[in-house]
């Protein structure tokens, strides 16, 4: 595994740990150029016709030219992928709070999660919703929670379909499908709803490590094939509060998460994690009751392939028409 240049940050990096670097007014001007540097990106994927804007900030409808690059992207990561043999699964979006419940999510990340409402009053509560909205209110507070959260990372609806014993060798997943994480931004690389394409395992701590570093140098080679310059940094969640704090500090020394980070605002600004490899330890293990094959709490790791993420970052690199790319970058994509 090569690690290089830890001090490259991604983007969820904290203004705290980017401060060291500069003085605060060095640093103020630093985040006044990176935004406008992410708006010209922005600016020119939805020009361009790549991206068409909802009118919510991290919501976007998608075009033919995006569709097709974000399609060859996903069929290079599961190619890349192949020989891991692992067994397909797909999940709606949502899932139930019961499992949501389960993975911890509320704790480490509140300030992300979402959950579905539905309309469950009478006749005399619908009229009141009706007022309200002629009066141009909010009406959203008439609806009442439905035990359902939007799915915030596509792999947590695995971990209870295997509680039990696993079978020798553990269980190796391929799953794809929505995330939505409440981080409204501006910033074309942050996105409110996306994708991600996980690889998990779930086995014994060795097959877990295993699995979470022996793909490191396959998605290297994957992405840096498409033309991407890319470093592997150890990866700082934003987990939530002061506790949080703890969990993070935690995260980099015990060195559990690699995020594959590009440049896509330039050498001068944090670059962004378009991909990770995520070590859980027996994190979902115990949450799930997951056993090995000799009675151990099972540990798990996933390796992710942001797609969205990805697929901007190409257009970022090579510009918004494919059709001019590198014929190398073309063929690493099989268009
Ligand atoms: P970041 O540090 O940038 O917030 P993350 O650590 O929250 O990313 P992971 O939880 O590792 O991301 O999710 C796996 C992959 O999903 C990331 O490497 C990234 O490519 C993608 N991803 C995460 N959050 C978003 C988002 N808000 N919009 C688009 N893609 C995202
Ligand atoms: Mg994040
Ligand atoms: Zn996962």
């Amino acid at each position: 595994m090569t690690i290089t240049d830890p001090t490259h940050t991604a983007t969820t990096a904290h203004a705290a740990s980017e401060a060291t670097h500069a003085s605060e007014a060095a640093h103020a001007s630093e985040a006044a150029d990176i935004d406008v540097a992410r708006a010209a990106l922005r600016a020119r994927l939805l020009d361009d016709g790549v991206l068409i804007d909802l009118g919510s900030p991290g919501l976007y409808g998608r075009t033919g030219v995006f569709t097709r690059v974000y399609d060859a992207v996903d069929a290079a990561a599961v190619r890349s992928q192949a020989d891991l043999d692992a067994d397909v699964l797909r999940f709606p979006p949502v899932e139930p709070l019961a499992a949501f419940e389960q993975t911890d999510y509320i704790a480490s990340f509140p300030d992300l999660a979402a959950s579905i409402s539905g309309f469950t009053g009478d006749d005399r509560t619908h009229r009141a919703l009706l007022a309200a909205r002629e009066r141009g209110e909010r009406w959203e507070s008439f609806l009442q929670p439905a035990d359902l959260m939007l799915t915030p990372a596509v792999c947590h609806p695995v971990y209870g379909l295997v509680t039990g014993t696993l079978p020798d060798g553990g269980r190796m997943f391929d799953i794809v499908g929505d995330s939505f994480r409440r981080e409204p931004s501006l910033d074309p690389m942050r996105l409110q709803a996306f994708h991600m394409h996980e690889f998990v395992h779930i086995g014994t701590p060795a097959t877990a490590q295993q699995h979470r570093d022996g793909r490191i140098p396959v998605m290297r080679e994957l992405l840096e094939s498409f033309g991407l310059e890319i470093d592997v940094v150890p990866a700082n969640d934003p987990f939530f509060g002061r506790v949080g704090q703890m969990l993070a500090r935690n995260q980099v020394e015990q060195s559990l998460k690699f995020e594959f980070v590009t440049p896509v605002y330039g050498h001068d600004h944090p670059w962004t994690a378009i991909s990770s490899a995520n070590l859980h330890e027996d994190h979902f293990g115990t949450s799930f009751a997951i056993r090995t094959a000799d009675g151990e709490v099972a540990h798990s790791a996933c390796i992710a392939f942001g797609l969205e993420r990805i697929t901007i970052a190409l257009f970022a690199a090579h510009g918004t028409d494919p059709d001019a790319w590198p014929t190398e970058v073309l063929a690493a994509l099989g268009l």
